[in-house]
């Protein structure tokens, strides 16, 4: 019995990314897949990818030629092609948190109508992100399916803001700041400077109110909820997070994709990898701030600085959106790029697995984005932390002071140039080494045949056909 999956991501590239592998694998095991991009994504893909147009052929255009049956649509997510969505977030998930829904609702009942399967063996699975899921999966009748794509920790105290609440740790107070929180089932001891920013922050805005508080509430009503991550990572939180809700430990799921060529990337690639072979092994940092983060032009600065003191090799990841008072070409201090060139190199974009897959790479500053985390440690990369928002302080928590992986750039708010360079040099001297090579093995053990994550995804197919069977 086929199931079908209607799968939909949160329009984002740390979305998308763990979105694809999931369908993919699943594809794998005998599903059939139809993927749903929005418009404006599909239009980014078939900018940045020659084997991807506007009409024939899309990002698994290889995947179906290796027997997947993958299909895959668009969908308006309310405004025109040309419109600049970052620099008008609010607006934009205003539309998507509102008057997508209905947009969905049709397509899915028009998806539903004109393949060839009934609907009690279709499922939807979304994004946790998309908190419209559980209505739209109920008024369509549809197995409902929720996809989270950061750490258990990170659902588990969010799923947990009456216990929050009720301990004066929600909403923030200026007495608590220095508080350990240690009754979240699950979850080891955490301060509260480690909770995700959104609930350290008085004045969270209504829109991410809407969209990470209503994930959370809606998370509730999933029959089914993968996670993106290793049980062995974080065995107690899985693990209680399993008494409540139908959780299943499944990552990291952007590596089941790995032979078969997918076009994901929305935005044009430097191909990293000749410079990389000119650089000794394990001698070069990757710096990359994701795909959405912004700072100050100040922040870049003394990092820039820091790298120049650190007298270390470098890959930098400059988005031309990178600061919010600054456009790329002037963010840099003046001459940088002259001065460093014989070390570093500053790109716009690369393939991030290919350059963290390099043995020329030896650590990774990142803003610790869960997918960049999940990443390195599949490469075996130290990582050094310099979280922004949301989930990311979070996950610095566990790469950091759990998982002994990586060091903190800074031990503070302020960034200093001197820090900077310091604890570069110390995380390049390759003391995290051995840890980084033990995480390496335990996440490629996981999704290998028998191991937990194999395994579990096992265990929701199973559990899916049986649920399917008692719908028919
Ligand atoms: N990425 C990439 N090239 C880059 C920077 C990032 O391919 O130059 C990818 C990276 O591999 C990861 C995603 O973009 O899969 C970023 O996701 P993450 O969760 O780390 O951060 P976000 O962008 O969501 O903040």
């Amino acid at each position: 019995m086929r199931p079908h999956a209607i799968m939909i991501p949160v329009p984002y590239q740390g979305h998308i990314n763990p979105l694809v592998g999931l369908a993919i694998n699943l594809a794998s095991r005998g599903f059939t897949i139809t993927f749903v991009n929005t418009h404006f994504v599909h239009h980014l893909l078939s900018k940045t990818h020659s084997d991807v147009n506007d009409h024939q052929t899309d990002m698994f255009s290889e995947a179906r030629k290796s027997g997947l049956d993958i299909r895959y649509t668009t969908i308006s997510d309310g405004f025109p092609l040309d419109y600049d969505r970052d620099a008008n977030v609010e607006k934009f998930w205003d539309y998507m948190l509102e008057d997508f829904v209905v947009q969905v609702e049709e397509l899915i009942r028009n998806i539903v109508k004109s393949c060839d399967f009934p609907a009690y063996r279709t499922l939807l699975i979304t994004d946790t992100f998309n908190p419209w899921h559980a209505k739209v999966a109920k008024n369509c009748n549809l197995v409902n399916v929720s996809f989270w794509t950061q750490p258990a920790l990170v659902l588990a105290l969010g799923y947990h803001l009456d216990l929050l609440r009720k301990n004066g740790h929600y909403p923030p107070r200026e007495e608590k700041t220095e508080d350990t929180i240690t009754y979240v089932p699950g979850v080891e001891p955490i301060g509260t400077k480690d909770l995700m920013s959104f609930l350290k922050e008085a004045d969270v805005t209504v829109i991410l109110e809407k969209l990470v508080f209503g994930a959370f509430e809606q998370v509730r009503y999933a029959d089914f909820i993968l996670l993106n991550t290793v049980q062995e990572l974080e065995p107690k939180t899985v693990h209680a997070l399993n008494q409540i809700l139908p959780t299943y430990a499944i990552g990291p799921v952007n590596f089941s994709a790995r032979d078969i060529k997918i076009s994901k990337a929305l935005v044009q690639q430097t191909d990293c990898t000749e410079w990389l072979q000119s650089k000794p092994p394990a001698s070069v940092l990757y710096v990359s701030f994701g795909s959405f983060i912004q700072t100050t032009k100040q922040v870049i600065e003394e990092i820039a600085h820091g790298l120049v003191l650190a007298d270390v090799n470098f890959i930098w990841v400059v988005r031309k959106n990178i600061a919010t008072d600054s456009d790329a070409t002037s963010v840099l201090p003046g001459g940088f790029e002259q001065r460093v060139k014989e070390k570093g190199w500053i790109v716009p974009w690369c393939d991030q697995e290919a350059v963290l897959s390099h043995p020329g790479i030896g650590a990774f500053l990142t803003h610790c984005g869960w997918n960049s985390v999940l990443e390195s440690m599949w490469h075996g990369v130290p990582i050094l932390c310099y979280p922004f928002l949301y989930d990311q302080p979070t996950n610095r928590k566990l790469v950091v002071d759990d998982w002994k992986i990586g060091i903190n750039l800074c031990d503070g708010e302020a960034v200093s140039r001197d820090e900077v360079a310091g604890n570069i040099k110390r995380l390049m001297c390759g003391e995290f080494g051995e840890q980084s090579k033990k995480f390496r093995t335990l996440l490629r053990d996981s999704l290998g045949d028998g191991g937990s994550s194999d395994k579990n995804l096992e265990r929701f197919v199973e559990d899916l056909r049986a649920k399917i069977l008692e719908l028919n």
